[in-house]
């Protein structure tokens, strides 16, 4: 196996490096990589129908899935690229990792870490949801918290990884054995569908290695599916690049939105983002970006109808349906896949700011009173948001 620049083609010893040394392009994995990933349960994660979903959905028919990679071991996708990558910075012998993270990559890494005994640094915004600080921190990794949006984090943890020789587990298109690990998305999907392509694979995208991996498994298959990548309103540089019909993304100014796990502005690696636009054109599939409302109702219904909690940038996927198929891009017979990332325990604050059935008790002894009130609560009361 050796790395490979996928601009320039120039192919490098597996070593740990990062860009590719005559261009500066993204380097990937060239062939099957004889180490072994720190394992610890990740992938192999369920593909459900999701008929509830479907059903909300005036006009469809076709089939929606969904790809729940919150039941990974610390709740997000992450997982599969920390595992793939700190298996490989074993093998190297390092002496510790460093990760800028909006907060499942840090998790992830600070778990998979704690387990192997390694010395971990993650570097995430200061504003990162509480429910992803308090997992890092319980791990006893590292946390350096930064103001200011992602990249400033990103920029740390590169300079970071020097100082110390520790390996970059940085979970952008930095560490080409980390998005070598995501391939098995794509394969995964492939095999649950009963060895059959999805029509299409949407896809939350901040940098976008997700796409790359659902690309090169459903590649490997010899699938042709069209991916989305979905981004959220508040920062969406891909989304900008794709709808101007550009060849080349440029870095977003200040990301504002609730989907913390997307908010990747790319300042000063554009080309991250340029990749995953050329991948998302190669497929015949687009780029579209979902307002807070949107993700919102997501969420709503995702918990309410199909029983899956997730994160703001988890439900992205399903806030995308709608435009979809009011674009005329969900023909009859669609068979659509949603990639639900992250785990609603990571950051909840939006549910709690929905409509519920949730009532205080004063006398618990006045039965009768408290069954009149359940009565009124399941008398025809729907929460579930009309999309
Ligand atoms: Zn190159």
């Amino acid at each position: 196996m050796r790395l490979r620049c996928v601009e320039c083609g120039a192919t490098f010893e597996p070593l740990l490096i990062y860009r590719c040394s005559a261009c500066g392009g993204i380097l990937e994995t060239d062939g099957s990589d004889d180490v072994a990933p720190f394992a610890f349960g990740e992938g192999r994660t369920p593909l459900l129908r999701a008929s509830r979903i479907e059903a909300t959905l005036s006009g469809f028919s076709g089939e929606i899935w969904l790809k729940d990679e919150t039941r990974n071991p610390s709740g997000s996708f992450k997982d599969r690229l920390i595992s793939a990558a700190l298996g490989r910075a074993i093998a190297m012998g390092v002496r510790g990792v460093v990760c800028a993270s909006s907060g499942n990559a840090g998790a992830a890494t600070a778990a998979y870490a704690a387990r192997a005994g390694m010395p971990a640094i993650i570097v995430v915004p200061a504003h990162t949801p509480i429910g992803k600080v308090t997992q890092i921190s319980a791990h006893g990794a590292i946390l350096l918290l930064v103001e200011g949006h992602y990249s400033r984090s990103y920029d740390l943890a590169r300079a970071l990884a020097e100082e110390h020789g520790f390996a970059n587990l940085t979970t952008t298109f930095i560490n080409p054995y980390a998005v070598a690990g995501l391939t098995q998305v794509g394969t995964e999907i492939f095999a649950q569908l009963g060895n059959a392509a999805p029509s299409h694979v949407l896809i939350p995208t901040g940098s976008g290695p997700l796409v790359k991996g659902v690309w090169q498994g459903l590649a490997d298959a010899g699938a042709t599916t069209r991916l989305v990548a979905v981004q959220a309103a508040g920062c969406a540089p891909i989304v900008r690049a794709f709808e101007a019909g550009a060849a080349q993304v440029t870095a977003w100014g200040m990301p504002d939105t609730i989907a913390s796990g997307i908010s990747d502005p790319l300042i000063g690696y554009e080309r991250d983002g340029t990749y995953t636009l050329r991948l998302v054109r190669e497929s015949g599939g687009l780029a579209l970006a979902v307002s807070d409302d949107a993700l919102r109702a997501a969420m709503q219904n995702l918990a309410r109808l199909e029983g899956v909690y997730a994160e703001p940038t988890g439900a992205s996927p399903i806030a995308a349906l709608p435009r979809l198929l009011a674009d005329g891009h969900l023909p009859a017979g669609s068979r659509v896949v949603c990639l639900i990332t992250g785990h609603g325990f990571k950051d909840g604050r939006a549910y709690q700011e929905m409509p519920a059935h949730t009532h205080r008790v004063e006398d618990p002894g006045d039965t009768a009173a408290v069954a009149r009130l359940c009565e009124a609560a399941m008398d025809g009361q729907n929460l579930t948001v009309r999309f």
